[in-house]
């Protein structure tokens, strides 16, 4: 369907990686960097004093890990299906990156799988690692340069899905290519490990892997506009302690470096998809309040918040239905007010707009037993449906109404216009009176209208029924206006405006 509306919504507040970083994510982001720097500082010196080595830990703490950023990949790449940034379908690869490369790593490492590890030794897990968290630096790089793009990939969802299916493949063909490299390309690669220990080669590369970290952090502190990117910048803050600790400042394998590092890189890894899940929560709370607002939006009338024709429609049949079912009747009135027209010329529409709210407040303050109810049926016409009432009882409320109306003090500048309306009743009983060529609830309406239709004929300011019994439809067919065959309700007493 075409859509004429000209403008475009956009929710930057929705997203993590829209929204704007706010004081308390800073200052939280801060807290942890701050508190993440001191255990480092602390825990530094005895970064190389030698710990049991707990088998246990590579295991759990990798498991972990795969864990944690497959659970962030996938959330990233939601989110990119929805945002189409190429930032976030970059750092989403980033994390399934970290959890292949992960597994890869575990499979390795020596004493874990088999004695010597499943891919070839020690010196394949130390260059996984190496891999690992390099290729994480150039992921979050890519993040950095790229995240301040707008959206451009515009398309239907099928095509989101084929660029993260198109995204994990290379990221696979990456980790498999990296692994190779580590375990039979090892011979061209320098040596990292000397037993446990850490080799020179493994601290120059080391070295070499601050270059873009530190580029990272420099760009992320400089721009870092949404939450994504702020914690972001903590995880690249943590992980470079962790790679300080565990493979740059320590001495090797199970020292304290080496452990307290490993605790890094889980904390670094949860951070956004900490965020992520607290965002899904908040999601699943506006979701909830947006359906609720829609809902209430769909059935009510803007102007007089009073049901709009959709909710009355929807009531009538179903009331329509009931009443079928219990063998009830069901009564309608129609309502117009008279001479608007003229009113909206004479006093302007603005306070044409304030009397129809005073007119559906009316009618609603009068219409309040359960299963009642007033609408706006169009322009300056309302309806209200009196489930179980019957054409006498219909037409006390109809004269209830047009008194209540009448009664109305409207201000329009200096002047005090009087404000009336025409009611048209109808009441049928629908399981015996159901015409048998349109059986459903508009032979009411048509009724009803009929009755409005003479209640204006006949000189507004009153109401009007539609006596069933005699047979005023077809002779007002044929016939026209002077042949009515109406009963007219008595009329209420005051003075028609
Ligand atoms: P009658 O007594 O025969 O009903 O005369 P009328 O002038 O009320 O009838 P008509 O249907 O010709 O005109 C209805 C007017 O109601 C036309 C329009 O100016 C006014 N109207 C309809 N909707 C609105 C609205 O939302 N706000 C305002 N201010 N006026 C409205
Ligand atoms: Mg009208
Ligand atoms: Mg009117």
């Amino acid at each position: 369907m075409t859509s004429y509306f000209p403008y475009s919504f956009s929710d930057e507040t929705v997203f993590v990686s829209t929204m704007p970083v706010g004081r308390r994510q800073r200052r939280l982001a801060r807290l942890v960097v701050t508190t993440a720097g001191l255990l480092f500082l602390i825990g530094l010196p005895f970064s190389w004093i030698q710990l049991p080595s707990i088998w246990a830990f590579i295991p759990i703490y990798e498991s972990w890990l795969v864990l944690l950023d497959l659970i962030t990949a996938v959330l990233l790449f939601g989110q990119y299906a929805i945002l189409r940034t190429r930032a976030l379908l970059v750092l989403g690869s980033g994390y399934l990156f970290t959890a292949m490369i992960t597994v890869m790593h575990a499979i390795s490492f020596p004493g874990l799988f088999a004695p010597n590890g499943l891919l070839g030794g020690g010196e394949t897990t130390a260059w996984l690692y190496s891999f690992w968290k390099s290729g994480f630096i150039c992921f979050l790089l890519a993040y950095a340069l790229l995240k301040d793009q707008k959206s451009q990939i515009r398309g239907p969802m099928r095509r989101a899905r084929v660029n993260v299916m198109v995204a994990s493949l290379v990221v696979l063909m990456i980790v498999a290519a990296l692994t190779l490299l580590a375990t039979f390309g090892r011979n061209v690669l320098p040596t990292l490990m000397d037993g446990d220990r850490y080799a020179l080669a493994s601290r120059q590369i080391s070295a070499i892997e601050w270059i873009p970290g530190v580029i990272v952090l420099w760009l992320l502190w400089r721009r870092h506009r949404s939450v994504l990117d702020l914690w972001v910048l903590v995880a690249g803050c943590v992980t470079a302690l962790e790679v300080a600790l565990a493979s740059s400042l320590n001495s090797g394998r199970f020292d304290l470096g080496w452990y307290l590092g490993r605790s890094y890189g889980l904390a670094a890894m949860s951070f956004v998809l900490l965020m992520l899940l607290v965002e899904n929560n908040r999601l699943y709370a506006r979701l909830a309040d947006s359906r609720a607002e829609l809902r209430r939006l769909a059935v009510i009338d803007p102007l007089t918040r009073v049901a709009n024709r959709r909710a009355f429609d929807d009531a009538l049949d179903e009331e329509w239905r009931r009443a079928v079912r219990s063998n009830t009747t069901i009564a309608l009135l129609l309502i117009d007010v008279d001479q608007f027209k003229a009113f909206n010329d004479v006093h302007g529409h603005v306070t044409g707009d304030h009397c129809l709210r005073m007119v559906a407040d009316t009618l609603a303050a009068n219409v309040r037993r359960a299963g009642e109810m007033v609408a706006r049926y169009g322009g300056e016409e309302f309806a209200v449906l009196l489930p179980g009432s019957d054409l006498a009882k219909a037409s006390e409320a109809g004269r209830r109404l047009l008194d209540s109306v009448r009664m109305l003090d409207v201000t329009a500048g200096a002047s005090k216009p009087h404000i009336t309306i025409s009611v048209g009743v109808a009441s049928m009983s629908p399981a015996r009176e159901a015409d048998p060529v349109d059986p459903g609830a508009t032979a009411l309406v048509k009724a009803a209208d009929r009755a409005l239709y003479a209640a204006k004929a006949n000189g507004r300011n009153q109401v009007a029924e539609y006596l069933p019994h005699l047979d005023g439809v077809q002779r007002l067919a044929d016939t026209g206006m002077d042949e009515l065959l109406f009963g007219q309700a008595p009329k209420s007493d005051g003075n028609p405006a």
